[in-house]
């Protein structure tokens, strides 16, 4: 609990109702999807930029932690206040301030939930591309944070392809903007990639200015199965390789397969060793022609089912499906973890031998789940982190599933960032002076480390 003297002065910046302390309130705040718990000392909901300015000022002065949180959903324990301190929970700073499709930008507070900003997009023809699965629930100031990816950022790039521009309120309480409504501008240091996947770690950021991109005329959606895994991903590099960028290419596994319908009950093929759900966009007569071209290809890779969604509410029922994956599997057992390795997409088949080899060895139960066309790679697995003997069997694994994708070129994270779960491995995929260096960012910025502290710098 933090002095009564500090209590009072953050009181009088956020107000009595918006600031939580008691016991059962901090519990909502101090878990996301990983695994990890820690209780803050207070949390608060800000609604103006003013007073996220004034709490890091007192937050500074009396060096408390502050651990900036949207919704929750981060699966690599970034938002869990590790340090304890105050949680800054952005779900009161809510508003889409500017929509302007003339000039292709939508200007937004951070609590605005992903699915919203596309909603107020589509009557003006417009749309936001990172569309991370949890963008029902997930904030854009979570997205930016971890930079988040989602299944069409294949064709269309991740949240950093779409920060326009930010204000940023620093650990000493400053408030500072960069970036421009300008889809050009090179004025300066690209200080909002910097922003992209700190992690809050940098700054609590209070404002965003987003591209947007008119929605394409046409969408073709098609579910492939393959009875053998190896031949799904074969096809992934194949597509890939023959210069064909599809919206969207997420490949499934049979038991991940299984598990969606469990859930969906969509007649999806049981006995199907893998899956790909294949989505194109653009305009009429080039969809029509790449649609062609893939089927020729999953064929030539031996697929045994090709459909395509006859329908928008059978493309709905399709992605609805492929975005419950993680909520099937977490009804398997009690806790899951779930991966998100990424290596060239030329060595995706590869990374998936060997992470079925892995997972086998301990005798795990794993599900693959990818966004195979950029080589982003869920690994799942379900576990009971109060098994011991198996959670440490868990954490061998990913250990191991992290060293395969580094030797293959590959990385530790393609879009859910490193948070709790990964700093550890850092060293496998950057070099000690490049570790350092982000330290000296970091201490430059936040030197009295108040900044969601604990986590990967
Ligand atoms: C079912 C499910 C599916 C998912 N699918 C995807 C996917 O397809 N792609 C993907 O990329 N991720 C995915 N995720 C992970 C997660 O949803 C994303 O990382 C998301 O961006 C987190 O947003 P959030 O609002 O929940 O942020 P939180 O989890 O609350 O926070 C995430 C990080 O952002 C920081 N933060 C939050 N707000 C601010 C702010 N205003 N200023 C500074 N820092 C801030 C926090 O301190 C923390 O470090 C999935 C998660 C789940 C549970």
């Amino acid at each position: 609990m933090l002095d009564t003297h500090i209590q009072n002065e953050l009181i009088k910046i956020a107000g009595r109702a918006r600031y939580f302390d008691r016991q059962e309130e901090l519990t909502c705040y101090a878990y996301d999807a990983f695994v990890k718990e820690a209780l803050p000392d207070a949390v608060i909901l800000p609604e103006t930029t003013l007073e996220v300015s004034g709490i890091l000022k007192t937050a500074s002065r009396f060096k408390i932690p502050v651990t900036g949180r949207g919704a929750g959903t981060s699966v690599c324990g970034a938002p869990v206040p590790i340090r304890k301190g105050i949680v800054l929970c952005f779900s009161k700073m809510d508003r889409i301030i500017e929509i302007n499709t003339r000039d292709r930008y939508i200007t937004v507070q951070p609590g605005v939930i992903n699915a919203d900003v596309q909603k107020a997009l589509a009557p003006f023809g417009f749309f936001y591309p990172p569309d991370p699965g949890s963008m029902n629930t997930s904030t854009i100031g979570g997205n930016i944070a971890q930079d988040a990816g989602g299944p069409r950022c294949l064709k269309y790039g991740v949240t950093h392809d779409y920060v326009l521009g930010l204000e940023v309120c620093l650990a000493s309480g400053k408030i500072i903007r960069f970036g421009s409504k300008n889809i050009k501008d090179v004025t300066g240091y690209k200080l909002a990639s910097l922003f992209c996947g700190s992690e809050g770690t940098l700054g609590i950021i209070t404002e965003a200015i987003l591209k947007v991109r008119p929605l394409p005329e046409t969408v073709k959606t098609l579910m492939v199965t393959f009875d053998d895994l190896d031949n799904t991903a074969n096809a992934v590099t194949d597509i890939i390789g023959s210069g064909i960028i599809p919206a969207a290419m997420e490949l499934m596994d049979k038991l991940t397969l299984n598990a969606i319908e469990d859930g969906a009950n969509l007649g999806l093929d049981r006995k199907a060793k893998g899956s790909l759900l294949i989505e194109i966009d653009g305009v009429k007569e080039a969809c029509e022609k790449e649609m062609k071209q893939i089927i020729e290809k999953v064929k030539q890779n031996g697929a045994v089912g090709v459909q395509e969604a006859g329908s928008e509410l059978e493309r709905e029922k399709l992605w609805a499906a492929r975005r419950s994956a993680y909520a099937v599997f977490a009804k398997l057992a009690p806790d899951i973890i779930s991966e998100d390795v990424t290596v060239p997409v030329s060595k995706v088949p590869l990374m998936i031998r060997k992470i079925i080899a892995i997972t086998d060895k301990y005798g795990l139960k794993a599900g693959v789940l990818a966004h195979a066309g950029d080589g982003n790679m869920h690994p799942m697995i379900p576990t009971d982190r109060e098994n011991k003997e198996e959670w440490e069997k868990v954490e061998n694994a990913f250990s191991e599933i992290f060293r395969a994708a580094a030797e293959l070129g590959g990385t530790l994270s393609g879009e859910h960032g490193i948070g709790l779960a990964k700093s550890d491995y850092l060293p496998l995929v950057m070099n000690n002076d490049t570790i350092e260096f982000m330290k000296k960012i970091k201490q430059a910025v936040d030197p009295d480390l108040i900044l969601n502290p604990g986590k990967f710098v």
